[in-house]
């Protein structure tokens, strides 16, 4: 039944997912792509009322220095399907000279020092711990730079195939890091859509979980943290404004 809590011994308090676009419910229990009903994009729900209860700050603060201590807000039942390469709390450094000359106090979240390079990590441990959890086997997403070094990383430690499909233009760094990582490498005479569209096409034939950008309902929920990370290193206060990519975070941590 949606809306309920299925694994009273997990850690997660996820429910179910919902449609963004129409409202429709789905269960996070087998494998989901987008709704079923029109195509939106699938988020997470929890029953945030029940990790009010249960969790507090304090706790919290002596967990592991990774983004898996909100694991009661993250999709993964089982915390033995985590795949982790130590991703998340990330350093907030102090932007003094440029905050000066501006007048404000200004802080930069430093997601350069994540395992693979930069946020895509987050997005990626998520999804490819889920895929794991639900008997995901391949795992397939066009990117034109470093989210396929991201996915191929998190698939190696899982023991999943990877399959990359990059513009032939990408940045070779991101190229040779796939390669680097295990996965098979296809390289696209065209943009990054021409190469989703592959990977669209393709999928069923081959078996392929597609983990391309909102493609499924998970690496949104790994992107999220940073923002909870922000307010737990700030003491639980929101800054007063946020760079544009981080204020879809911001909204993450304000509804939970
Ligand atoms: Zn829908």
């Amino acid at each position: 039944m949606f809306g309920c809590r299925s694994y009273v011994e997990s850690n997660s308090y996820i429910t179910h997912l919902q449609c963004s676009r129409c409202g429709e419910t789905h269960p996070h229990s087998g494998v989901q792509t987008v709704c079923v009903n029109c195509g939106g994009t699938l988020f997470a729900r929890y029953e945030l009322e029940g990790v009010k209860s249960a969790l507090r700050r304090d706790e919290l603060s002596r967990r592991a220095p990774t983004f898996w201590r909100y694991r009661e807000v993250l999709p993964v039942v089982h915390d033995e399907n985590i795949v982790s390469l130590g991703e998340g709390y990330t350093p907030l450094y102090p932007l003094m000279r440029l905050g000066e000359r501006l007048g404000l106090k200004l802080l930069v979240k430093d997601d350069g020092v994540m395992p693979t390079g930069s946020f895509k990590a987050r997005g990626q441990t998520t999804a490819v711990s889920k895929a794991k959890e639900l008997g995901v086997r391949r795992v397939a997403l066009a990117s034109a730079g470093n989210a396929g070094g991201a996915m191929a990383a998190y698939a190696a430690k899982a023991g999943l195939e990877a399959y990359v499909f990059m513009p032939r233009d990408a940045p070779s760094v991101a190229k040779l890091e796939c390669h680097v990582m295990g996965a098979h490498v296809y390289l696209v005479d065209g943009l990054i859509n021409h190469a989703a569209a592959i990977v669209q096409r393709l999928r069923e034939r081959y078996g392929w979980f597609d983990l391309s950008t909102l493609k499924e309902p998970y690496r949104v929920e790994g992107k999220k943290t940073m923002g909870y990370e922000v307010a737990e290193q700030l003491g639980w206060r929101l800054p007063d404004g946020w760079g544009h990519w981080a204020r879809g975070h911001v909204e993450g941590v304000r509804g939970a």
